[in-house]
């Protein structure tokens, strides 16, 4: 859930550095503290002492573009000075100038006279009443009388007397001048009348650039953005010219809107006016680009900027820290440094909030201490920012400390650490800390309410949670509202999820994907379909979570169709092309069985990352004949450059271990102990299986023996090695040692027994053992083995039995097992019966009909055999190909029947040739009455000859040194007649030959198998007198 919220959606409220808060700038005039006795397009002069005079009139009103400042108490000004000076303010001073100016009007001595009581009283209240009364007696009230009162209005917080200043500015005729305009704009601004302030200025004529700044502010603070645009573009067209503080406004307001057409054409503008080099548009700029444009953006108008300051710098920082890349902020720090920018509480607000967002705890450190060092004092929010970082880093402890030694906590700090403590599952903590701020008065926003429910691991909390928020008429947002979705699903509840989902009057894609991540979570990919449809029809777009969630639906439900729609969206949306997309999408398609579908996702895919590439070797370790092409992608990926993770290397030492390929798999071995790989689970298991297939038991014991901590899957792996071998007193030592270390059996342990065992006697022993002495169960698979044992040890009544008396509406594996028991003991009936068991469950299960044909070959009804085979044909038409797979030099070298496609395919045929000879000499006669189909007898005895694991076999006879041990491994299960012949091989050519088959391992010596022929009785006495 953590990561549906993107981080920035807290930042504005939770960690907003203080020096970089867009709304704060430092200079513009129109915002920067009132200070109330001048006016802001005044400029104070000092020492009015030297001329005795109020300090009211010490107000210059320089020219529009703030000319020079005439000082005109230690000189005279000249005439020339005296053209920029306003004719309001040289009414004033006319006594002041040495006669110079003969302009003295009528009204100085009137207004001398008020200013003089006004500043002897100096109760602004009764000054307007005065100011009232004047106006009542008919008598004129000047422009800076005006102004200097809406000055005190605000120096004294008091806009009653302000709005009595503003009638009197009507009642005076004066609502259309702008200068006093200005002066009422920027007081209702102070006061936060904005809409007041909007009246106002609706009234004016000709306001100045000064007045258009102040409006623009206003609406900008009003959050109405757009009328701000609408406003300068207004002022742009009254032909005003705009300055550095207009822009500065204008900016904001984009900042509000975001829309990367009003940035562009207000650029264009900045630069049309010269303003691109002003340092505070420079900066806003930056701002604003953090804020709507890439991070190019950012970083270009960063660039352009005449000087930077510690400000600038941090609104580049975070810009990096906006756009996700926030590695790249200690570097930018290194850079300020250099060049000689001292940082501010901002600064390290910005740092804390990278080392936050990359979760790097050192660097977050770093930046504690280095606060400590410097002795800059914890405000609250560098505190906030502390509390967010450890917070973040999975530090809660440290979270705290920083926490007790806050002077002020405000409510993002409470929420901040209480979030910590939910995120480590240690929610009583939470609510407590939820309690005591509500106790020391700190009222909890949507934040907190977002946090809390995170803390919720039960119903009955959230329950209450909600509850609060209920009572409490708390905001009920999107966000909010998707939290409690959220809480709600993860107690179990889909029903008050969907409650909640249903009643929130604003959904976002995020409130979608969350309920449909939902549904496929509670198994209702119905409702998650119908959900994305609703979604859809309401003009959402889905996003990649929801793709992820759907796709994982479809392979949960194995609905190939549904995810081939949803395939066909994701690419037409644009997000076909995202690498988590493309690897559900692989994953989806592989659980359908669709690996031509897979296979085209794949290489489609512009980026694949090892996800990707390791979802691709699961799908071919996972498809027993897809061995030597995984380990072909696995060559692609080394060439591509990926690092494989140890999950990959899980993979593909399964995949060695199919194919045989024992060098490859010891040279990953030993490449995973030299780096120092974690052995997870997959690899030793996967080792414990390689060694045990493709070597003796002796390698898997001793790779065994390596594994440090060795947990239950460890140990039933090392017992599949033995089951493998079926060597079921070695199996039995494993156990023991295993009970010995303290670890109890789980199912799968016992599963792996019982496929070592071949009595029935022991067989019977093991379930009860299971059963009454560990307390376990049997489950299908147990009684699937019981099956397989009691079968091949010729007791076919009790495995029907024991079938029959467990009806499971999905067993089609063991009746295929016994079915195969059927076919050594040729008993055709018992196997009509599973036959047509197994067929009525999967009626193209084309391994059933292959065995059947093979059950009535073996009793000589040939005839019936062939009939079988036929149907075969035409209702299922593929059986599933036999290959065999054979490691030499490094290359697994794949075999499939009769191939001739193999470079040395010649000399194997001649070695085949050869040795057919020898074997008929010693006695082998080729079963080619098994052999079904209208061939002649040649061609029969030809199709035995070819197939893939006497063609492999062959091939490493011929080019492996004499005497080293042949390995081959093959995806379906040896036939006798290859079998027979290995036994033969192995005597012949004195070589030890490993067979890894479906049965398991078999190990030719010397003429004879270690299975001793467990699957092959019928050939018992055929040609050579086996032990038994
Ligand atoms: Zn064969
Ligand atoms: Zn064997």
């Amino acid at each position: 859930m953590a990561n549906l919220y993107p981080q920035f959606a807290q930042l504005p409220s939770q960690s907003l550095p203080p020096s970089i808060n867009f709304s704060q700038q430092q200079r513009p005039p129109a915002e920067s503290p009132p200070q109330p006795l001048l006016p802001p397009n005044a400029v104070a002069v000092t020492s009015p002492s030297v001329i005795g005079v109020t300090p009211t009139l010490q107000i210059l009103h320089s020219a529009a573009k703030n000319t020079a400042t005439i000082n005109l108490w230690q000189c005279p000004p000249d005439e020339t000075d005296l053209k920029n000076v306003s004719p309001t303010f040289l009414s004033y001073n006319t006594d002041f100038c040495s006669g110079k100016v003969r302009d003295c009007s009528s009204r100085v001595e009137e207004v001398n006279d008020s200013l003089d009581s006004l500043s002897l009283k100096s109760n602004l209240t009764i000054s307007v009443q005065i100011m009232k009364s004047r106006q009542n007696e008919g008598k004129h009230v000047s422009n800076d009388i005006l102004c200097h009162l809406v000055g005190r209005c605000m120096e004294e917080n008091n806009l009653a007397a302000g709005r009595d200043v503003y009638s009197l500015i009507v009642g005076s005729g004066l609502e259309s001048d702008a200068s006093l305009g200005n002066c009422v704009v920027r007081m209702l601004t102070y006061f936060e009348e904005f809409k007041e302030a909007n009246e106002v200025f609706s009234k004016l004529v000709k306001p100045d650039v000064i007045t258009w700044t102040a409006i623009l502010s206003a609406n900008v603070k009003l959050g109405d953005y757009n009328r701000a645009i609408d406003l300068y573009r207004e002022m742009v067209e009254a032909r005003v010219k705009p300055d550095g503080h207009v822009f500065v406004e204008v900016l904001k307001a984009c900042m509000g809107t975001a829309t990367e057409r009003h940035t562009q054409q207000i650029h264009a503008s900045i630069i049309e006016h010269g303003l691109e080099h002003d340092a505070f548009v420079g900066s806003s700029l930056v701002g604003l680009y953090v804020k709507s444009g890439t991070f190019q953006d950012v970083s270009i108008a960063f660039c352009r900027l005449p000087n930077r300051n510690t400000v600038t710098w941090s609104t580049l920082m975070f810009g990096c820290i906006y756009h996700k890349s926030g590695k790249e902020v200690p570097e930018l720090f290194e850079q300020m440094q250099q060049e000689g920018a001292e940082p501010d509480k901002g600064t390290y607000v910005c740092l804390l909030a990278a080392a936050s967002d990359t979760e790097d705890l050192e660097q977050g450190r770093q930046v504690h201490n280095q606060i400590l060092v410097c002795g800059a004092s914890v405000n609250s929010y560098v505190g906030n920012a502390l509390v967010d970082m450890y917070v973040k880093c999975g530090c809660v402890e440290d979270a705290q400390v920083v926490f007790d030694s806050l002077f002020s906590r405000d409510v993002v700090t409470w929420s901040s650490l209480l979030l910590g403590y939910a995120e480590e599952g240690r929610g009583q903590v939470a609510f407590q800390l939820f309690d005591r701020m509500q106790q020391e008065g700190v009222v909890p926003n949507e934040v907190t309410h977002i946090n809390i429910l995170k803390a919720c691991s039960v119903l009955e909390q959230g329950h209450l949670v909600h509850e609060y928020m209920i009572t409490h008429g708390s905001l009920l947002n999107v966000q909010v509202g998707t939290a409690l979705i959220d809480m709600y699903l993860r107690c179990g509840s889909v029903s008050g999820a969907l409650f909640v989902f249903t009643n929130l009057s604003q959904k976002n894609v995020i409130t979608w994907s969350t309920m449909i991540a939902g549904c496929v979570e509670f198994g209702l990919f119905d409702d998650a379909l119908d959900l994305l449809q609703s979604m859809q029809d309401q003009g959402i777009e889905p996003n990649e979570i929801t793709f992820l969630s759907l796709l994982k639906a479809c392979s949960l439900q194995g609905s190939i169709e549904h995810g081939r729609q949803l395939h066909t969206q994701a690419t037409n949306s644009g997000l076909g092309s995202r690498v988590a997309v493309g690897n559900a999408l692989i994953d989806m398609y592989a659980t359908c069985h669709s690996l031509e579908d897979a296979r085209v996702v794949f290489q489609r895919m512009p980026n694949r990352d090892v996800v990707s590439w390791t979802s691709m070797l699961k799908l071919h370790a996972h498809h027993e004949s897809l061995g030597p092409e995984g380990i072909q992608v696995f060559q692609q990926m080394k060439q591509d450059g990926i690092e494989p993770n140890p999950i990959t290397y899980g993979y593909v030492l399964k995949l060695m271990s199919r194919t045989a390929a024992i060098e490859q798999g010891r040279q990953i071995h030993a490449y995973i102990v030299e780096t120092g790989i974690e052995f997870n689970e997959l690899i030793i298991n996967a080792l414990l299986d390689l060694y045990a297939n493709c070597g003796g038991l002796m390698n898997a014991f001793v790779a065994f023996q390596r594994t440090q901590k060795k947990n239950v899957s460890n140990w039933s792996a090392l017992l599949m090695g033995c089951a493998q071998h079926r060597d079921y007193s070695s199996a039995l030592g494993v156990f023991s040692n295993m009970l010995e270390s303290g670890l109890k059996p789980d199912g799968v342990v016992f599963l792996c027994l019982l496929s070592a065992c071949k009595l029935v006697s022991e067989g019977c022993q093991l379930m009860k053992s299971m059963r009454d002495d560990h307390g376990i169960l049997p489950t299908l698979e147990h009684q699937n083995s019981m099956v397989d044992i009691l079968g091949h040890a010729g007791y076919l009544d009790e495995a029907e039995d024991l079938l029959e008396c467990n009806p499971s509406s999905s067993n089609a594996v063991g009746w295929t097992s016994l079915l195969h028991a059927c076919k050594v003991h040729i008993d055709v009936d018992t196997a009509k019966r599973c036959f047509n068991n197994v067929v009525v469950l999967d009626p193209k299960a084309s391994s059933a009909f292959v065995l059947m044909s093979s059950v009535y070959s073996h009793a000589g009804m040939l005839h019936s055999g062939e009939e079988l085979e036929a149907r075969r044909r035409k209702e299922i038409g593929w059986k599933k190909l036999a290959h065999s797979c054979i490691e030499v030099d490094n290359e697994v070298h794949n075999f499939r029947v009769g191939d001739k496609l193999h470079c040395r395919s010649a000399d194997i045929y001649a070695k085949l040739d050869a040795l057919n000879v020898q074997l008929k000499k010693e006695g082998y006669a080729p079963r080619v009455d098994l052999v079904l189909g209208p061939m002649s007898k040649e061609k029969k005895e030809e199709a035995l000859c070819g197939h893939s694991e006497k063609l492999a076999i062959a091939f490493g006879l011929i080019s492996l040194p004499h005497g080293m041990t042949i390995r081959v491994s093959k995806n379906l299960r040896m036939c006798g007649d290859c079998h027979n012949t290995s036994k033969l091989i192995s005597r012949i050519e004195k070589r030890d030959i490993f067979v890894n088959d479906t049965y398991g391992v078999h190990r030719f010596s010397e003429g004879v198998c270690s299975c001793d022929d467990y699957c092959y009785q019928i050939f018992k006495g055929d040609v050579l007198q086996v032990k038994r």
